[in-house]
């Protein structure tokens, strides 16, 4: 049985779970949420009936504070921390993810993720694409799915997957978007990450923001796909018409907002997103993406 456990984050439901499933031997957890939570994890684990203690491995879609902040604590808990090859270094040496994280969060980073340290590379598992790892009767398969990250898996067992960041952000039966950050954004690699997605044919998937989705998930990603488009087109047109970022902040704040509402949104929809997949990250994540990669389409007409 699959558990959604609500971190809680800053004090707000259903912005960022953690997954646990119960297997033959202990529970499997699906990302960690930041390390400021920590507690209130342990506190719904409670509630649900089950022990920290029990927790035997934890399986990260990427190594993004709000996904994996807490691994280190699970590891000292002894479980083990699968990973992918390009995340790994980072969780036995955060050091230098410390260091670009605190240039855009600057004081505000131990009270958004709490307290980073190393996790010991004994605790850590490296899966490459395809490797299988076994959690008690489950055999979970890490699938190599960049674009949110360069260094993104999902996960998929039985005709079950858990999508990480890349699968898409819905909260509370909302449209599903692209959460776009910076560093590693990539459009042409999200795509066919979503295509990969939809050859395991599943029929529930777990989300991080925010919970489980029943199938059929194709519509899920079409909704995906299509704001990869929208919402790059939009950040592409600001950036040809010459605005900086600072201009761009509040456009592309607004451009969401309309979409979100569009799709039904209200007030609390629009607060929930902008918590989880904050606006100015996607405007940061999209200038970087289009001056590294597609220069060739910022060339004035
Ligand atoms: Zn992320």
């Amino acid at each position: 049985m699959m558990h959604c456990l609500d971190t809680l984050q800053l004090g707000r439901t259903h912005i960022i779970a953690v997954h646990a499933l119960e297997t033959r031997d202990g529970l499997a957890l699906f990302d960690t949420g930041p390390e400021s939570t920590f507690e209130n994890v342990v506190a719904a684990m409670g509630k649900a009936g089950l022990s920290p203690r029990d927790v035997r491995h934890v399986f990260l879609s990427h190594i993004h504070f709000d996904h994996a902040g807490a691994s280190w604590r699970w590891a000292e808990l002894g479980a083990t921390i699968h990973v992918h090859p390009r995340g790994a270094p980072h969780l036995v040496r955060p050091e230098r993810l410390i260091e670009s994280a605190t240039r855009i969060y600057g004081d505000d980073m131990e009270r958004l993720w709490g307290k980073l340290a190393p996790v010991p590379e004994a605790n850590v598992h490296v899966m490459n694409d395809g490797e299988v790892a076994q959690a008690g009767e489950f055999a979970v398969r890490a699938v190599d799915t960049p674009g949110h990250a360069s260094h993104h898996h999902v996960y998929a067992w039985d005709d079950c997957v858990f999508g990480g960041d890349v699968a898409g952000v819905t909260i509370k039966g909302g449209p599903p978007i692209p959460p776009f950050v910076p560093p590693e954004l990539d459009l042409a690699a999200w795509h066919a990450s979503l295509g990969k997605l939809r050859a395991l044919k599943a029929k529930t998937m777990y989300l991080p923001h925010f919970g489980r989705v029943d199938g059929p998930l194709d519509a899920h990603f079409d909704e995906v796909e299509r704001r990869l488009g929208t919402w790059s087109e939009a950040l592409l047109g600001m950036m040809r018409a010459g605005m900086d970022e600072a201009e761009m902040i509040p456009a592309f704040a607004k451009f969401e907002e309309d979409d979100l509402r569009a799709s039904g949104g209200t007030e609390e929809t629009v607060t929930d997103y902008e918590t989880a997949d904050p606006s100015y990250m996607a405007v940061s994540a999209g200038r970087r993406y289009f001056q590294k990669h597609r220069p060739d389409l910022l060339a004035k007409a």
